[in-house]
């Protein structure tokens, strides 16, 4: 049978980073068998459901890289759906109608919690003959009320509940429209889900699930429930702690495999390896060896994975991630030099695509003002000869290459009978207008001549106005 996993969000909010762990795990579940990965928007939730959220989904999907093969599937598009199995349910006695008022099924909760027991439905409507007038039922469904059911979890495995435990659950509002335990087990049976991959805080809703599957006389599919991410301090997550949307991630730099691969080592390992390529994880990935309890952010690890990707990673892949951060500063990569040679020369230095993008940005626009510090130290009259001299040197270089502009500093060192560092120094702030950078020479390579001239020009001026 071909596997079919899916990923079911209620787009109440942002991708966030549990959601996305989620929809890995059944992605990676998928590629491995060769099965089919569908996308299902769980929206029946008017209230709280938006199409913004739907939106930040696919693309935090898109960004990640984890391609749908079937969907998106709308439930509120499957109302008609929903409501024939209810019907089919009611007919074959499955479901019933139930008529009691709130203030009847309070009285019966307040009564079992006097008698010391749990409260729940007494299923007094099960066999109600005639209808109450006037009043719009609720439907239930007639959940067994001997033996048990055995949810064999992938990565709990087997939890047993009683079917006494569970009491008849509403399966239609009296409003007509369907629960939210019912528009699963109807789409998972029409999407013939072999595997469920859900968070474990639809562990209880599980054997409900699966009684109605039965009902319906349709396959129950396997679980696998995922335990939660815990921030960093292991307290469950919020906003404060890094309940970051995946977009975040994008904002701070991070190249999605990294996230990737950071995000499968949450809750799942494979042997003492740290670094998977997305081959790898298809291949050595298994729902089996996930690990059962809550596993915590680390940011330093994200990081890591990060720089070692930027190492890694051919420069043309870099180079296309920096492109969108550059963008973002209002920067045309196409301005300037060729993006791969910058990542090549920042790659070693940063750990974000956003540190590596407030490095670029000199490359393709002049800068604004000189550190003040720096040019304080670098760009006086005694800087003068160096730059003077490096500007006819620079002028006339045969080729713009790094090795001859390496050569130019040399020689004009040589020739001032100064240290290397007296003429790369000042030369520095001219061009770039901070005192760090890339090594010098690659810095005016990437720059080009026009800008390295114009920059050393510019310092001149500076410091003849300064002594003025
Ligand atoms: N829509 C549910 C949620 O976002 C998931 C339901 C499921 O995967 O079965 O929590």
């Amino acid at each position: 049978m071909t596997v079919r996993t899916r990923f079911a969000p209620s787009p109440t909010g942002y991708l966030h980073i549990g959601g996305a762990r989620t929809a890995l795990f059944s992605w990676l579940h998928a590629r491995k068998h060769g099965g089919v990965f569908v996308l299902r928007i769980e929206d029946t939730d008017l209230e709280r459901s938006t199409p913004e959220s739907v939106n930040a989904i696919l693309e935090g999907m898109a960004w990640l890289g984890l391609e749908y093969d079937e969907g998106p599937f709308y439930q509120t598009h499957r109302f008609d759906r929903y409501k024939e199995v209810v019907r089919q349910l009611l007919d074959a006695g499955h479901a019933y109608h139930c008529y009691c008022s709130r203030e009847e099924l309070d009285e019966m909760r307040e009564a079992q919690r006097a008698r010391g027991e749990k409260p729940r439905y007494d299923g007094r409507c099960r066999n109600r003959a005639a209808p109450r007038e006037g009043v719009d039922p609720v439907v239930r469904f007639r959940n067994p009320t001997e033996g048990k059911v055995v949810v064999d979890d992938l990565i709990h495995g087997p939890i047993v509940f009683d079917n006494a435990e569970l009491d008849d659950l509403i399966i239609a509002r009296s409003d007509g429209t369907p629960t939210y335990n019912l528009t699963v087990v109807v789409d998972d049976m029409d999407m013939a889900i072999t595997h469920v991959v859900r968070g474990d805080d639809h562990i209880n809703n599980t054997p409900r699930q699966i009684n109605i599957l039965r009902a319906l006389g349709a396959e129950t599919p396997h679980y696998a429930h995922v335990a939660m991410i815990l921030g960093e301090d292991g307290k469950k997550l919020s906003k404060r702690t890094g309940a970051a949307s995946v977009m975040e991630y994008r904002d701070m730099g991070l190249l999605p495999e990294a996230v990737l691969n950071y995000l499968v080592r949450l809750g799942w390992s494979h042997g003492d390896q740290e670094v998977f390529s997305l081959d790898e994880m298809i291949e050595l990935f298994d729902l089996n060896a996930v690990n059962k309890a809550a596993s915590a952010l680390n940011h330093q690890k994200l990081l890591w994975l990060n720089q070692h990707y930027f190492k890694t990673s051919p420069l043309e892949h870099v180079a296309r991630h920096l492109s969108w951060h550059l963008g973002q500063r209002g920067v045309d990569p196409s301005t300037g030099p060729a993006l791969e040679s910058v990542v090549e020369a920042l790659r070693e230095r940063c750990k974000t695509l956003v540190e590596m993008a407030d490095g670029s940005v000199i490359f393709y626009r002049d800068f604004e003002a000189y550190d003040a510090k720096a040019a304080a130290k670098h760009l006086t009259s005694a800087a003068e000869p160096a730059l003077t001299a490096l500007r006819a040197r620079l002028t006339v270089l045969a080729e713009w290459t790094a090795a001859a502009i390496h050569d130019a500093v040399e020689q004009v060192a040589a020739h001032l009978e100064v240290g290397m560092g007296k003429v790369a120094q000042p030369l520095r702030v001219a061009c770039t207008g901070a005192g760090v950078s890339p090594p010098i020479d690659q810095t005016l390579m990437l720059l080009g001549r026009e800008r390295s001239l114009g920059g050393i020009d510019r310092a001149l001026a500076h410091i003849a106005e300064n002594r003025a």
